[in-house]
């Protein structure tokens, strides 16, 4: 089959690889009908990713039809239509039966590598890095999917892959961001990045009791989207100092609550008013956890941060600020699982319509283009969708 590989720094290529087979009782194998660019991708793209092999097959926000089950699977049928989550959760550990299921304990089969870095292991994930266990991802025809019982998501109705294609990492993601924000009536949301997670975290301030949402980014179609279908107030980071403007926007307060949908690549602004409050302290090469640290400093005293942005290693962070200011921290990787029937619902009953973030489409040959596109905030391109 055709399958998108990961070759090394910004170098993906379309290659004939085997076609996935049942490895264990509990799997499926999907035929994949649509499969998004995420972010997340590019971390891998970029090269910031430890543990990534030549010929890795990439890709963890795919949708297809189950086209063969493990004798083991109950829940799914040849012929299924299904979203699959970017998370691999066994649902039976303690994690999974806490509903976090992006922690699960069983699902990493080289969960010894992620405790030598981090002390226990996080959930195998799709097409991502070996420590999290180098499973083959879904820009690709085929995908064998482990534990086919706990993550897919049935589709029955007459929704089409695009409207809920982003159940599998995105829409669940922002949501969750969102939620980790701990927003009450009255509050103001301020969301670092107007990629497809900080449209989704900003769509989802909204459903949950936002009075304002303020977006910042520098790419205008971005902050276009944010303002136009996320009805949030945007502040371009290249012409404003961010601190001045949100200050400016909160009464000197700051936001309550604050949303790093940005993560470990953040560019820094370059403007010397920023640059000062933000870089202080020993510097992150290349100033990367830019965004935590400028959010950080903004955030109101006794508010709440939330970072769905991925961080890798680590990252220089105020402790300090965070500590005297009593600020909230919440992260993590999305237990996507936890999401998918409430937000399911949401697409069903018209209150959202995930496709507004889709920019660009092709097939699998035309990914090492839209990966540089995305890359490259090119062409006006904010999120690709790829069919097989
Ligand atoms: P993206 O790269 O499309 O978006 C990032 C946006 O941040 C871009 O629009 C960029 O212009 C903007 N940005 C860069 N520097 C900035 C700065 N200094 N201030 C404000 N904005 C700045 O990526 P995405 O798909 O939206 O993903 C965003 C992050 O979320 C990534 O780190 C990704 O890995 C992460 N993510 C996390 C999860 C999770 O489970 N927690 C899931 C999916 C994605
Ligand atoms: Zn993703």
């Amino acid at each position: 089959m055709e399958a998108l590989t990961w070759q090394g720094e910004q170098d993906v290529r379309v290659n004939e690889v085997p076609r996935p087979e049942i490895v264990e009782p509990t799997d499926a194998i999907l035929e994949i009908t649509a499969t998004a660019i995420c972010g997340s991708d590019l971390h891998l793209y970029n090269g910031y990713m430890p543990a990534m092999e030549e010929g890795d097959v990439i890709g963890h926000e795919p949708m297809g039809e189950v086209i063969e089950v493990g004798s083991e699977v109950e829940r799914l049928e040849v012929g299924d239509r299904v979203v699959v989550p970017f998370t691999i959760s066994c649902g039976s550990c303690w994690f999974c039966e806490e509903d976090m299921y992006s922690l699960c304990d069983e699902s990493n089969p080289n969960a010894e590598m992620a405790r030598e870095e981090m002390g226990h292991s996080p959930a195998g994930l799709f097409g991502f890095s070996h420590m999290l266990g180098g499973f083959d991802g879904g820009q690709a025809e085929y995908l064998r999917v482990p534990y086919a019982d706990v993550g897919p998501v049935k589709i029955d109705s007459g929704l089409s892959d695009e409207e809920v294609l982003f159940l599998s990492d995105i829409f669940p993601t922002g949501y969750m961001a969102a939620e980790n924000a701990d927003i009450e009536d009255g509050d103001t949301v301020a969301v670092w990045g107007c990629g497809p997670v900080g449209q989704f975290a900003i769509q989802s301030a909204w459903m949950l009791g936002a009075d304002r949402v303020i977006a910042i980014d520098r790419i205008p179609e971005r902050l276009d989207m944010a303002s136009y279908h996320g009805d949030a107030d945007i502040v371009n980071y290249e012409n404003d100092d961010v601190y001045d403007r949100l200050m400016d926007m909160t009464r000197g307060r700051g936001p309550d609550r604050c949303i790093d949908a940005v993560g470990t690549e953040a560019h820094g602004t370059g403007l010397t008013g920023v640059t000062d409050r933000v870089k202080q302290g020993a510097k992150l090469q290349d100033d990367r956890p830019y965004v935590l640290r400028e959010a950080i400093q903004c955030c109101r005293k006794g508010g709440t941060l939330s970072v769905p942005g991925v961080y890798l290693g680590r990252a220089n962070v105020p402790f300090g600020a965070l500590m005297n200011k009593a600020i909230t921290v919440k992260t993590g990787q999305t237990h996507v699982q936890r999401y998918l029937d409430p937000l399911l619902e949401k697409i069903e009953d018209g209150e959202i319509d995930p496709s507004f973030v889709v920019t660009h489409e092709g097939s699998l040959s035309d990914a090492p283009d839209l990966y540089e596109k995305f890359n490259e905030k090119e062409d006006g391109c904010i999120k690709a969708v790829l069919t097989p």
